[in-house]
């Protein structure tokens, strides 16, 4: 099959690689139709060799397709259902499952990223491929609703995989209700997916902050109300409170994360609110310094973390089956999977317009 692959960093290629298959009595083959390129791919690109990445390793973690064959311990799938696969596997049956911290599942690997997250034997496989093989499939897809599972609907849900269950993830760890204030730092793909879901989640006043007046722009279509390209903290503590009756936010989604957006949250959000960190730097060793003067005497929750999917994709199925997201004008840029190499470059080169890129990996 075709797959895009890492050759040496900076450097991703479409590549003939051997075809999965079963492996384990609860595995499933799919066979992927759409997959996207996200953010954290690109570091990827860019340093995959310090991952352990070797010439002609998979990537791809948001895909969603068709169930081409399962194994022979697989109850709740059978070929030909539609799936989504969480970027996350996770066995659905461990202590840490059961209780939603599916991240933390005992058998957690992750699809398209480095072999030492890869615990399921065989090549690590990737999305951006035209087949994988998906380990303890019962624990690690969701069954799209026939409702959904005409193809014209893939690009309202392929963004539900990843970018929107992490934004949902941080605003429900902020403790979001309805009616309450969102401030959202970031424009990206996150970013974005909080606006979109804090309004799906019946946030009152959401103020998005980013540096790209396109995606700017897209917030507002996603639900802002208020969208700046401001820097300055003073000005941020200024433009918040005005947003939100003069008390900042109860739940401010820092996609970013970095000292400089740590800085803009503490200066967003109200007394007794949350920052709910979502952004890769921790991910990537870099810890941004936290204000804990301010955390202590305004009584500010630090939150967020990595993303339980499979928490969170369900319900979002059911928002989107409703009508209440729509995530798809976030891909932006849909071409083949033969084409993923200059997909990737799009995306590294943040060239105006550019959110995110989708493969198409079938007819
Ligand atoms: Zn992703
Ligand atoms: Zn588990």
């Amino acid at each position: 099959m075709r797959a895009l692959t890492f050759q040496s960093n900076g450097h991703v290629s479409v590549e003939t690689v051997p075809d999965p298959g079963i492996l384990q009595p609860t595995d499933a083959l799919v066979r992927i139709t759409m997959a996207a390129v996200c953010g954290s791919d690109l570091h990827i690109l860019h340093a995959g060799e310090a991952f352990g990445f070797q010439p002609g390793g998979r990537l791809g973690h948001e895909f969603l397709g068709t169930v081409e064959e399962v194994g022979a311990e697989v109850k709740h799938f059978a070929a030909g259902d539609r799936v989504l696969v969480s970027a996350g596997v996770c066995c659905g049956e461990c202590q840490w499952c059961r209780e939603g911290l599916k991240a933390s599942c005992e058998r957690m690997s992750m699809f398209g990223w480095a072999p030492r997250l890869w615990q399921h034997g065989g090549d690590v496989q990737g999305g951006q491929s035209e087949y994988a093989r998906v380990p303890l499939a019962d624990g690690t897809m969701v069954k799209i609703p026939e409702s959904m599972a005409d193809r014209s609907n893939e690009a309202r849900l392929l963004p539900l995989i990843d970018v929107m269950s992490t934004a949902m993830h941080g605003l429900t760890a902020g403790r979001l209700e309805a009616g309450d204030d969102v401030v959202v730092i970031g424009d990206g793909a996150v970013g974005l997916s909080a606006v979109h879901v804090a309004r799906a989640m019946g946030a009152q006043s959401i103020v998005c902050l980013g540096h790209h007046p396109d995606r700017l722009a897209m917030a507002e279509r996603l639900g802002a109300n208020v969208v700046t390209a401001e820097r300055d903290p003073e000005a941020i503590k200024e433009l918040a409170r005005a947003a939100t009756r003069g008390q900042g936010a109860r739940v401010v989604v820092d996609s970013v994360s970095n000292t400089a957006s740590m800085e803009a949250a503490h200066a967003s959000v109200r007394s007794g609110g949350s920052i709910a960190c979502l952004g890769m730097d921790h991910f990537m060793g870099k810890v941004p310094a936290i204000n804990w003067y301010d955390q202590f005497v305004r009584n500010i929750s630090i939150t967020g973390g990595l993303v339980h999917m499979n928490r969170y994709i369900p319900h979002l199925l059911e928002l989107a089956e409703s009508g209440a997201v729509d995530p798809s004008p976030m891909l932006t840029h849909p071409m083949p999977l033969a084409e993923a190499a200059e997909g990737y470059r799009l995306m590294a080169e943040r060239e105006a317009g550019v959110v995110k890129v989708a493969l198409l990996t079938a007819d």
